[in-house]
């Protein structure tokens, strides 16, 4: 398999990475003390081109390749984890999301805005009782004249807190099980919408996640994604495509945390030599970066076959389950590398630690990720 990358390519990662550097790394400790993302965050990225990176053009996109959304997103993890989860879900998980399953006036409503950054997107699935049972989601939607009705919760949603625009599942026929889901997009300003609590997390602080309730909630029938009972459909179009960017999370996270220990091991200095020179801190960074590479190219090669439209299930599942486990074990050897420094508020590397454990949860849990890939292989 080739990754010669194309120009364009380049390009965004080039631009990408002297953005983070230059915007998103003073801010980077401001956002996880103040747990809040840099202002106007949404509106910068959109007049970059990053928020419709991967729309055609007539929806204020540019057209750009799923290589270029990997590689943004690594960028940007690099240096602000949680940055790139807001950018994430935004772009990838609402976005794309609306794109492939959005009819065109849908597309010509929600796009644009979308792509401009004007309008912040969100998804949201999981529930209190149904995170890894994904079909087991107990929001209700009843068609009502041509108004559906929704009730219920969902929590966990990242950017929920300050979404405009979210694309919900709920149950539209209870006793249809996954037959019965539906995917509409719903307007924070819709009558019966409401966020309840903005949730504080230990990781990934900044990135806004929250709880979100559905009492009475008015979506017009306008706003089905997709058709009615089919919302699994939706959910599993770019589902490969969604494991492959939230593996390059993981491992634009470990590059950070791998940059600091690289950095730090040469600068440190104990026994009079500085700590690099010791052979078990070299054999920490060896396998580090060779753990990280491994999962970058896994990364690059499920996004390449995706971008080519093969079904890829169970590659992609690997490629987030080795990414997500790697970003936590790379993360943990960059702490024990800065010794007790490691823990202390004021080295960034205990960010990066603690940003890295949601690489094993979100998206579906590294139990999960070996479930699928343990089922296709024993289908085959
Ligand atoms: C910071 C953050 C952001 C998130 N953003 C979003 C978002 O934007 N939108 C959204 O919809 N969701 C989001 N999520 C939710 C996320 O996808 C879920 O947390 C995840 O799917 C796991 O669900 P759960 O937390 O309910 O854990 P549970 O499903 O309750 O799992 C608990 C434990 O049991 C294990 N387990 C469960 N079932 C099995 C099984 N069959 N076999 C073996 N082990 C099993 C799990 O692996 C885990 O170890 C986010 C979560 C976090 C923490």
């Amino acid at each position: 398999m080739n990754f010669d990358f194309s120009p364009e390519e380049i390009q965004i990662r080039e631009t990408v990475a002297r953005f983070a550097e230059r915007e998103l790394a003073p801010l980077a400790e401001w956002v996880d003390a103040e747990d809040e993302l840099p202002e106007g965050i949404f509106k910068t990225l959109g007049g970059m081109g990053l928020l419709g990176l991967t729309l055609s053009e007539e929806y204020g996109g540019a057209g750009g390749s799923l290589m270029m959304e990997v590689l943004a997103t690594e960028e940007l993890s690099r240096v602000s984890p949680s940055v790139a989860l807001s950018f994430g879900a935004h772009l990838n998980l609402c976005v794309d999301n609306i794109a492939r399953n959005g009819n065109e006036r849908q597309k010509a409503k929600y796009l644009p805005g979308l792509a401009s950054g004007d309008l912040v997107g969100a998804m949201a699935l999981t529930e209190p009782n149904a995170g890894s049972d994904a079909v087991g989601i107990q929001t209700s939607a009843r068609l009502d004249g041509d108004h559906y009705i929704l009730n219920g919760s969902k929590t966990f949603i990242t950017n929920g807190p300050i979404a405009d625009v979210l694309v919900v599942y709920a149950k539209t026929d209870k006793s249809r099980g996954p037959n019965g889901i539906s995917a509409f997009i719903v307007e924070k300003g819709f009558p019966g919408f409401s966020v309840s609590k903005k949730l504080k997390k230990v990781g990934f602080r900044g990135s806004p996640t929250g709880e979100l309730v559905f009492e009475d909630c008015r979506v017009p029938a306008a706003n089905l994604l997709g058709k009615e009972n089919r919302g699994v459909a939706v959910m599993m179009s770019g589902l490969d495509f969604e494991r492959a960017c939230f593996g390059s999370v993981g491992v634009g996270l470990a590059q950070g945390a791998f940059d600091l220990a690289l950095k730090y091991s040469k600068e440190r200095f104990q026994f009079g030599r500085p700590i690099a020179s010791f052979q078990m801190i070299q054999s920490k960074l060896a396998d580090m970066y060779t753990q990280m590479q491994a999962a970058r190219i896994l990364v690059y090669w499920v996004t390449t076959l995706a971008e080519q439209g093969k079904r890829v299930h169970k590659e992609a599942a690997a490629a987030m389950l080795f990414a997500g486990e790697m970003c936590v074990r790379v993360a943990e050897e960059a702490v024990q590398i800065h010794g007790g420094y490691g823990l202390m508020l004021e080295y960034p590397v205990q960010r990066f630690f603690r940003d890295a454990k949601l690489a094993t949860i979100g998206a579906g849990t590294a139990e999960i990720r070996r479930t699928i890939i343990a089922r296709e292989l024993l289908q085959d």
